[in-house]
């Protein structure tokens, strides 16, 4: 029996697992399937755990995994085992589970389910071409299948260090349901013999993946489709091993706008880079969590709600493509959907000093339909709280159509907006947009941008005056 037990849950409760091999940064594609399963199993009120799967230690760094997990934690994917956080299936990092796959490579060794290889990568190389040349798919040809005991001794004893390789039972089907997919068939005739544990003793991907995944009482994994033909070494493994297959849907991949596979060339972006540009993280989610899962409600929705809406049936078949365009739509909303309380921290967390605390709200007030990035707060703080006024052209054919009389009426109004504007058109006759423009550039410099009655609530009464006198001056020096 073994000593590592499988997770011991009668009720099959919704576990689902993020598995990230920590070699570089986490991008969207990877930060999708992390999404997904985290819904998956918020809706079901069950566990998203975090393994990380660092075998490969040439290429594991400690500081990815720091960073992955400083970004799932950004986005609110909180895991309920994993680093971090202790569980019954710990360790959570391959690298400290050797142990566990010892034991299992041991019984599929005893069991003669598993053998020792001994083939160098050169003869595993020339095999491969000769199958090529005769017009069949590369496969392990068996060699080192059936060595006798004394052939594996002689081996070892030249000093070759061999792999482990898995027996796949011949002349076999298998065929599982996949989630996303629908029914997929494989010929074990077609999978070839493959490496479980390299020569170094560690596990190869397909090993310490399925053993987990059973181990820690995984019940559904979703994950990219090139993964897709790698479950049926799974399952055969699992089943040679007696331990339980969660179930497997395979999800569409993402493209660029191009159509091409996502990658750094077309759009892919690190999540790091994406919070370092100012992408708020419910636009990261809300863009996400629709490529390649349909929601019929279109609008932001946080975690629960997306969790909510999240359905298997409703994961695509087809790429799903990842839009730049779309991603700014939910910046858009994410920004508006921020509550006060978080609106006036990420616009400190921009604008710094510029950004008195005392006039927070009013800034705030003024500017929240106009600020998309923190470089836009820190644009609209320099143009009303500080000294950024000059109007471009535009602008100053504003200030010289209206003409210096029109901002020496406004510069001498008293009261609040209403009085402002009231004043100017008994002044001048002008109404509407001959009203508005130029007292907007006047106290902007800009021909866009927030509403007049809270720009100029911001601004108080003297600067807002102060601006008109400058606007007078260059309305009369423009017309010399
Ligand atoms: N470590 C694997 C990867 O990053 C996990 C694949 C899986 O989800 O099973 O591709």
């Amino acid at each position: 029996m073994s000593e590592h037990g499988t997770y011991p849950d009668p009720d099959r409760r919704t576990r689902t697992r993020f598995a990230p091999s920590p070699t570089g940064l986490l991008h969207i594609g990877n930060l999708r399937t992390a999404l997904f399963n985290a819904l998956l199993a918020r809706r079901d009120g069950g566990d998203f755990v975090l393994r990380i799967e660092d075998t490969d230690a040439e290429r594991s760094r400690a500081e990815h995994v720091h960073q992955l997990c400083e970004d799932l934690q950004w986005l609110g994917l909180d895991w309920q085992e994993g680093p971090g956080v202790e569980g019954p299936c710990a360790p959570y990092a391959q690298s400290a589970r050797q142990a566990v796959y010892d034991e299992y490579f041991a019984q599929l060794e005893a069991a003669d389910q598993a053998y020792p290889c001994f083939c160098t990568q050169q003869e595993l190389e020339r095999a491969r071409q000769a199958q090529r040349a005769a017009g069949k798919a590369p496969r392990y040809p068996g060699t080192c299948a059936n060595l006798t005991r004394a052939e594996r001794q002689a081996r070892l004893e030249r000093g070759l260090r061999p792999t482990l390789r898995f027996r796949v039972p011949g002349g076999r089907t298998v065929a599982f349901d996949d989630r996303v997919r629908g029914t997929q068939r494989f010929a074990t005739d077609d999978l070839g013999d493959f490496i479980i544990r390299r020569a170094d003793g560690t596990p190869a991907f397909f090993f310490s993946n399925a053993v987990d995944d059973a181990l820690m009482g995984i019940t559904h994994v979703l994950r990219g489709e090139d993964h897709v033909t790698n479950t049926p070494r799974q399952l055969l493994l699992l089943e040679a091993l007696g331990l339980a297959a969660p179930a497997y849907g395979h999800i569409s991949m993402i493209t660029g706008a191009d159509g091409a596979p996502l990658s750094k060339r077309n759009g892919s972006r690190a999540v790091s880079e994406l919070r370092d540009a100012g992408f708020l993280p419910e636009a990261v989610v809300n863009h996400l969590a629709r490529l390649g899962h349909v929601y019929e409600d279109h609008r932001l929705l946080d975690l629960d709600a997306l969790a909510d809406d999240f359905a298997l049936e409703r994961l695509g078949r087809a790429p799903a493509r990842f839009d730049p365009e779309q991603l700014q739509h939910w910046q858009r909303e994410a920004v508006q959907a921020l509550s006060a309380e978080r609106m006036a921290a990420w616009m400190r967390a921009a604008a710094g000093d510029a950004l008195p605390a005392d006039r927070e709200a009013a800034f705030a007030a003024a500017v929240r339909d106009n600020v998309r990035f923190p470089e836009d707060v820190r644009r609209w703080c320099a143009v009303l709280l500080g000294d950024a006024w000059e109007p471009d052209a535009s602008g100053r054919a504003w200030l010289r159509d209206a003409g210096p009389a029109f901002f020496q009426a406004a510069a001498r109004a008293h009261g609040d907006w209403q009085a402002v504007t009231a004043a100017v058109k008994a002044a001048t006759g002008r109404k509407g947009k001959s009203l508005f423009m130029p007292l907007r550039v006047a106290l902007t410099g800009l021909a866009h941008g927030p509403e007049l009655p809270a720009v100029h609530a911001l601004l108080g009464e003297e600067e807002a005056r102060r601006r008109f006198r400058r606007a007078a001056e260059l309305a009369a020096g423009d017309d010399q």
